[in-house]
């Protein structure tokens, strides 16, 4: 079945962990054999080749670079234009891509439409490119807002304000308060641009400012559930039912500490701690209680994001076992019409939304 995966750390892969996606997995991992320097080496689920067989013919790719002022711990850049020019190299890395006619930028309705017909209607599957939605992980890298409105011009569609830890726009993950003047004037900006706000990763400060700021489409691209897994990274059920009340979409995510509890990392692993595919779909699920209908989730796994098979469910190999999850619905009781849905429905019904505007 046609499938959307609505976060995908794809350039950064190619960049940072010097991954040529066009190859099999199984040559990427094997050069990794031996490699130390990332607890994911040789252990990659995602390539463009499994993409194609797994049918996920559409994806939410990140651009991703972070700032960080003396004293922050995290990895990051040194100042705002070092951040800006490493998501230009992502984005050369897109363009290249595109190139090769293994992917294609999808940034409006008319790509979209296009697009969608070549995946149901047209050619074998193993000649489609795959199509990306440009989106920024963290707004760091927004040296001024003059910047949103070249990365806009670049295909940026999305964007979450916030990534791990302080941000310049947005408080993150890990990190408390709100969004400040400046994060309040980047949210206008992309309100006029029609940039969708991806909710994600906001702390709870931020969160909640920045939903009461922004009149846009808003969706949560790789999200759990902090009622199955306490963590301020995981949304609590007032927040989640204030996203389904914007009408957001909010994709589960396959990173295995945030769909288990308990999980250490480094030393858990997945079949131990019984990570299946089974819990993404509790996560699902219980949005969807929440909701009253399975309108407001869709995949976004995160598959890539710096974590591997040691991380993920057992039961996935590559990205392609998402063609594993409809049965698992089926299995819940979800409907054929339902299963749809959260394979593409979802997804695109919103972005049709956000971008007929
Ligand atoms: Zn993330």
């Amino acid at each position: 079945m046609f499938t959307i995966d609505a976060h995908l750390d794809l350039s950064m892969n190619a960049l940072e962990w010097n991954r040529d996606l066009r190859k099999p997995l199984s040559e990427t991992n094997r050069r990794e054999n031996g490699m130390v320097d990332k607890p994911d080496r040789g252990k990659a689920t995602v390539c463009i080749p499994e993409l194609r067989k797994g049918e996920v013919g559409l994806v939410v790719a990140t651009q991703i670079a972070r700032y960080v002022s003396e004293g922050n711990p995290l990895p990051g850049w040194h100042s705002p234009e070092q951040a800006w020019a490493q998501t230009q190299g992502q984005l050369a890395w897109y363009k290249a891509m595109e190139d090769a006619g293994e992917m294609v930028q999808i940034n409006d309705l008319e790509s979209l439409e296009k697009h969608l017909h070549l995946w149901l209607f047209e050619l074998p599957w193993s000649y489609k490119p795959i199509g990306y939605i440009l989106s920024l992980e963290g707004a760091d890298s927004i040296v001024n807002l003059s910047y949103l409105e070249k990365a806009y011009e670049n295909g940026l569609r999305a964007l979450g304000p916030a990534h791990y830890g302080p941000g310049r726009y947005a408080n993150g993950t890990d990190a408390t308060g709100g969004l400040g003047p400046n994060g309040k004037e980047l949210l206008k900006e992309m309100e006029r641009l029609n940039i969708i706000l991806d909710a994600t990763h906001l702390c709870d400060d931020s969160f909640w400012e920045a939903l009461a700021n922004y009149n846009g489409p808003v969706w949560a691209s790789h999200n759990n559930c902090r009622a199955l897994v306490n963590h301020n990274r995981q949304f609590s059920d007032d927040q989640l039912k204030a996203l389904i009340e914007r009408g957001a979409v909010i994709g589960g995510a396959l990173d295995a500490w945030m769909m288990v509890p308990n999980w250490e990392r480094g030393k858990s692993n997945p079949r131990e701690m019984d990570c299946n595919l089974e819990k993404m779909i509790d996560h699902m699920d219980h949005i969807c209680q929440l909701a009253g209908n399975a309108n407001h989730i869709g995949i976004g796994s995160d598959l890539d994001g710096a974590f591997g098979r040691e991380q993920c469910p057992y039961d996935l190999e590559t990205i392609a076992d998402f063609q594993k999850i409809p049965n698992l619905l089926t299995k819940r009781g979800y409907s054929p019409t339902d299963l749809k849905k959260i394979m593409h429905g979802n997804w695109l019904g919103f972005l049709k939304n956000a971008w007929e505007k």
